[in-house]
């Protein structure tokens, strides 16, 4: 039998693990209580509870069956020396209470869905890994081979416009479709309590973040004091800057002493490359065990409630994705817009489900050069800068968010309102870490610029991370768009591998 193309194996991983994880669901109403009274331990199942009590000492606090996020969390903040002094009494309707004392743990079950994830974390530790010697490598081998300073800043000045002009594409159509669709109007008011109840205490976490975005600060902070410090602390711009500048002063250095350093990092860079297709090897069992695990404890009611949201966004994504991308690659290159799209499916696959544009820097770089033939001189230097900064999909949904929760609240934003979002969003995309979940704590600085309240997003939490799955695709093929652009406009043949 003819074996199967990697994107293939992937595809069908995850349309396995997502049938999987859904049949092996999380059941949300149900929660796991282990108890130690003297030497004996239990472990008991409760399920149907309408209401429970967590009493510890004189405090009291009650939840309902709703919300049961925020029962782990109130337990996880408990001290524990309090825990086995702590009370625990559900009540169901028609039943006697049930009480527990002596509680160890207090979780939602477990299925084998969700207990294979350390498969799928496995798969993302080792792509991190790979990361940061790949950019350090790769880039400083790049930089040494431009030799040229002045290259070195056209190359940056041309792919910073091609970052900002795809990010504030990205964002005026989610701006257009959340102002046509108006996916706020279609969310009735006890919808919004439920969510807002379901996601309150979630909101305060995330907006305690401190949240600052100041654009000389960022290009400050850029110039690491020690580099290795930004190697050890995943500070990917700090590495970009330490990179380029030693590779470009790696060519003011005689040949005997810089040649052996070259040849170090090519050889390292070749190194994990070749680390990357040993990783990949892995990737249809992590990626079965990754949307296994995410769909099984996903709460599907909640999509109903969003349905419009969700849609808008998607439907963003979309366009950005199939449309701007391969136009603009069929504008400025002379590859075609359907090869584009046909190689980078593996790195789109491992970007849905990883949610990190980090985790798939290493797989974006391996195809870009084996399959795009895109030279490695550029893909050292436009991907991680992208991986970092370019957040097209995540600027999207900011727009389409921000939209939709000023509607939600009955705000009706302005032009200048709109253009704000535009702005602000472009900034938040560039300060979003390229892994899971940054985004919607992003977003806050756009909630706060436009005046809409920000405990806002808590009418979208619950989406938030099948959406973030979706746009990090977008995120890395935006990345990969600018490579193959700026390889076309720097005149370098692409050597493709269709
Ligand atoms: N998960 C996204 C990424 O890594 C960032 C975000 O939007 O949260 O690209």
């Amino acid at each position: 039998m003819k074996k199967l193309k990697l994107h293939t194996q992937i595809l069908i991983a995850l349309i396995l693990g997502a049938a999987f994880g859904a049949f092996f669901h999380v059941d949300q109403s149900v929660l796991v209580v282990a108890t130690t009274v003297g030497t004996e331990t239990a472990k008991h199942e409760v399920s149907g509870w309408s209401t429970l009590e967590i009493q510890t000492g004189d405090s009291k606090q009650i939840f309902t069956s709703r919300e049961g996020a925020q029962v782990l969390r109130a337990w996880k903040g408990l001290p524990k020396d309090k825990r086995p002094t702590t009370v625990l009494t559900f009540q169901s309707e028609g039943k006697e209470p049930q009480q527990f004392t002596g509680v160890t743990e207090l979780r939602k079950e477990k299925t084998i869905a969700t207990m294979i994830r350390p498969i799928g974390t496995i798969f993302i530790r080792l792509l991190n890994l790979i990361a940061i010697p790949l950019v350090l490598a790769s880039l400083l081998v790049g930089a040494a081979s431009l030799g040229d300073i002045k290259k070195v800043a056209r190359i940056g000045a041309k792919t910073l416009v091609y970052f900002m002009t795809t990010t504030a594409l990205a964002i005026s159509i989610g701006l257009v479709l959340a102002n046509v669709i108006q996916p706020g109007k279609q969310v009735s008011e006890s919808s919004k309590e439920l969510l807002m109840a379901e996601y309150q205490s979630d909101v305060q976490s995330k907006i305690a973040t401190e949240l600052d975005i100041n654009i000389v600060d960022m290009f400050v902070e850029m110039i690491p004091t020690n580099p290795f410090r930004a190697l050890a602390n995943s500070e990917m711009l700090q590495i970009v800057f330490f990179a380029v500048l030693m590779g470009v002063v790696l060519t003011f250095v005689k040949e005997e002493k810089s040649g052996p350093v070259i040849r170090f990092f090519d050889g390292l860079a070749d190194t994990m490359i070749e680390m990357v297709h040993l990783v990949m090897k892995i990737a249809p069992y992590a990626v079965f065990a990754l949307i296994a695990a995410t769909v099984s404890e996903f709460g599907f009611e909640i999509i109903q409630t969003l349905i419009w949201y969700v849609a808008c966004v998607l439907l963003g994504l979309v366009i950005q994705t199939t449309v701007v991308y391969p136009l603009l690659v069929k504008a400025f290159s002379s590859m075609s817009p359907l090869t584009f799209l046909r190689q980078l499916k593996p790195v789109q696959l491992v970007a849905f489900s990883t949610s990190s544009s980090a985790a798939t820097l290493p797989v974006n770089m391996e195809t870009c050069e084996t399959k795009l033939g895109v030279p490695n001189s550029i893909t050292s230097f436009v991907l991680p800068l992208g991986a970092t900064i370019n957040m097209d999909g995540t600027a999207l949904y900011q727009g389409v968010a921000a939209v939709f929760i000023a509607q939600v609240y009955g705000f009706d934003l302005s032009l200048a309102e709109q253009l704000t979002i535009v702005l602000t969003a472009t900034l938040a995309s560039i300060g979003t870490a390229p892994v899971p979940g940054v985004g919607i704590i992003m977003l806050i600085i756009v909630l706060k610029a436009i005046h809409v309240p920000e405990e806002g997003i808590a009418l979208i939490m619950g989406v938030d991370r099948f959406l973030d799955m979706a746009r990090t695709v977008t995120n890395v093929t935006g990345d990969a768009g600018g490579a193959v652009i700026m390889a076309s406009v720097e005149s370098h043949s692409l050597r493709q591998n269709a």
